[in-house]
């Protein structure tokens, strides 16, 4: 590997590791605050929690999942590409995580087991996550019309991201965890070998560790470099549920069937943060869904009805569509150390960067965060406990990675 994406070990970092046996809030415990409680700051919690961390979550607002994590429906499926690709395989990893807490967390975290059909599936083949089903078959799953094969993924489905988030957080809390919401970091400041965290008309409070998950808040060039993060709005619209759709359907728009609503989605505009509801994201996603599906199921048009619920919301994602997770590399020194590296000097002059001690990010998780969230806090928690999975994936979902990318290519 290059040595800017060289991992080094997580007591290098300056993370204390708990001690087997230490658990729930005792002195000798490590402590971490998360800020954020989002998908990524509670799965984050769930999964420190579980190795040994006594967990504090902030969050600014007065509850959980108030950001992009209040979406009311978010698709749970495999990612998956004509030839396999590395998003393919870190999608894939994803969702077998997020399949096993799904069963952990059970009914609490309203998980419809539906399955989804992904129409456009020329070029794919069936194998043990989906299967290639002709345009008979796929108009039987789907209780409407489909003129065409799609890929039928059977244990994939949908949840409310809001009640997942609660579920963790209730179980997380269950365990010890501490939830202060109302408080919003406007600084963090390093001394005596803990960091200083202050927040907006409230008291400071010191922790050894800290992880970053506070979406678009990381926008702000405080915490990272500009354009490592991208802001995308999206919005669903739901209309009354008049229709037979009995499985989510997803193309280039998809639709989520809840038992009164059918959600219908998403819009993305990048570098858009407008959080208001637009009359013409609801026509574009009511055209979407007319065009993916054949006419003869809209025997209640679905065209002349009003919308009856909204959501909008705004996901960060990053170039390259991966997630950022990991240590938080010292911005400022890497690009002095990295700075020439476009004069394509030999890799390995370089040294490995040099992280900031006991600080962490999970952030950039786009438009698949749901699905990412857990995957990327157990490669976070496998790493605090000397495993090699978050290493291995460095490459893709270092934070440094952006600013390597842009210092390559700086005239
Ligand atoms: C319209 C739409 C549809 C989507 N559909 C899907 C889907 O079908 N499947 C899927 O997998 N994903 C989907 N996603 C993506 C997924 O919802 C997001 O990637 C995910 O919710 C991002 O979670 P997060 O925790 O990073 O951010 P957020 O949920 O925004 O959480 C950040 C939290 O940090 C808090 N915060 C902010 N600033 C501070 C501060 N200074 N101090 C303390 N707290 C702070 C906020 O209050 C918030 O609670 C969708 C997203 C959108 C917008």
């Amino acid at each position: 590997m290059t040595p800017w994406f060289n991992l080094p070990d997580a007591s290098e970092c300056g993370w204390r590791l708990p001690t087997s046996g230490e658990q729930g809030k005792s002195s000798g415990v490590p402590s971490v605050a998360i800020i954020g409680a989002g998908i990524a700051g509670l799965s984050a919690a769930f999964a420190l929690q579980r190795i040994g961390y006594h967990v504090t979550v902030f969050d600014a607002s007065d509850r959980c999942a108030t950001g992009a994590s209040a979406s009311p429906a978010g698709i749970v499926k495999p990612y998956v590409t004509r030839q396999p690709s590395d998003a393919m395989r870190f999608y894939q990893n994803a969702y077998a995580v997020l399949m096993d807490w799904l069963v952990e967390l059970g009914d609490a975290s309203s998980y419809s087991e539906m399955g989804a059909l992904q129409l456009k599936a020329e070029g794919y083949a069936s194998n043990d996550v989906q299967q290639i089903v002709n345009a008979e078959r796929a108009s039987d799953i789907a209780g409407v019309s489909i003129d065409e094969s799609a890929m039928w993924f059977r244990q994939a489905g949908w949840l409310s991201v809001q009640v997942l988030c609660e579920a963790l957080l209730a179980d997380v809390q269950r365990h010890g965890a501490t939830f202060t919401p109302d408080h919003a970091l406007i600084d963090l400041s390093r001394a005596d070998e803990q960091w200083q965290l202050s927040f907006q008309q409230q008291p400071s409070a010191y922790f050894e560790h800290v992880i970053l998950a506070s979406g678009t808040d990381l926008l702000n060039e405080q915490w990272l470099p500009a354009r490592t993060l991208i802001p995308a709005r999206g919005q669903l619209t739901g209309f009354k549920n008049s229709t037979a759709i009995a499985t989510v359907i997803s193309g280039r728009h998809y639709a989520i069937p809840d038992e009164e609503t059918l959600w219908v989605g998403a819009t993305f505009d990048r570098g858009d943060r407008d959080t208001a509801v637009r009359v013409s994201d609801d026509d574009h996603n009511r055209n979407g869904l007319m065009d993916m599906l054949i006419e003869d199921c809209w025997h209640d048009p679905l065209i002349d009805e009003t919308p009856t619920a909204h959501y909008v919301g705004v996901r960060c994602t990053t170039v390259d569509r991966f997630p950022l997770v990991g240590p938080l590399p010292d911005f400022h020194k890497a690009r002095s150390v990295y700075q020439d590296l476009h004069h394509g000097r030999n890799p390995s002059q370089y040294p490995t960067p040099k992280m900031q001690p006991g600080l962490a990010v999970l952030a950039g998780l786009g438009a698949r965060g749901v699905v990412a969230s857990p995957y990327c806090a157990s490669l976070l928690s496998d790493w605090l406990t000397g495993g090699h999975q978050l290493r291995d994936a460095n490459r893709w979902v270092s934070p440094l990675r952006n600013l390597i990318r842009e210092l390559k290519r700086q005239a």
